[in-house]
């Protein structure tokens, strides 16, 4: 009895490890399987510039106005400056008037995570890369047609490539 007592226990601990080391590809009901980037701070401190690093890995807001991102009106795509991950189109894109570079959905809804952020005694909902975690910014139920939303990103969070 007690040996069929350890051999249960045995296995059972043995299915914990092994859920616990299977990766977690994507996020719920989403519509592609998002291969995840995960690094130290000293790794992404390495390829990050200190706005990059500050903004992406420490949900630090960069000053407004001063992405030079905000006025491109070019065609392409933004992608995350982290890791790479497309995240919006230059179709989506607005002037917003806010100061930080304005979509109104991203490129595909399983590329971007959001959370509720309570912080600074507001209630905004945050968008991270769902790729490497890295935030990138807040969304909000203000946004112009179709959607209604709008993506608020920080420039430093993303790089343009633009349309070949
Ligand atoms: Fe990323």
């Amino acid at each position: 009895m007690k040996l069929a007592i350890s051999v249960i226990a045995l296995a059972l601990v043995a299915a914990g490890i092994a859920l616990a080391a299977a990766p977690a590809k994507a996020a719920k009901g989403t519509s592609e399987v998002i291969e995840k980037v995960v690094k130290t701070d000293e790794e992404w401190k390495k390829i990050l510039t200190p706005e990059q690093f500050n903004v992406l890995r420490k949900e630090g807001t960069e000053r407004a106005f001063t992405s030079p991102l905000n006025h491109n009106h070019e065609k392409g795509v933004y992608v995350c400056a982290a890791c790479g991950l497309t995240l919006f189109s230059s179709d989506t894109k607005f002037d917003s008037g806010t100061g930080w570079p304005s979509f109104w959905a991203p490129i595909d809804p399983s590329h971007v995570t959001t959370k509720s952020d309570r912080s600074f005694f507001m209630d905004r909902t945050e968008v991270r890369c769902a790729r490497c975690g890295g935030h990138l910014g807040h969304v909000f139920p203000d946004g112009p047609k179709p959607t209604g939303l709008r993506y608020c990103m920080n420039g430093v969070s993303l790089k343009f490539e633009p349309a070949k």
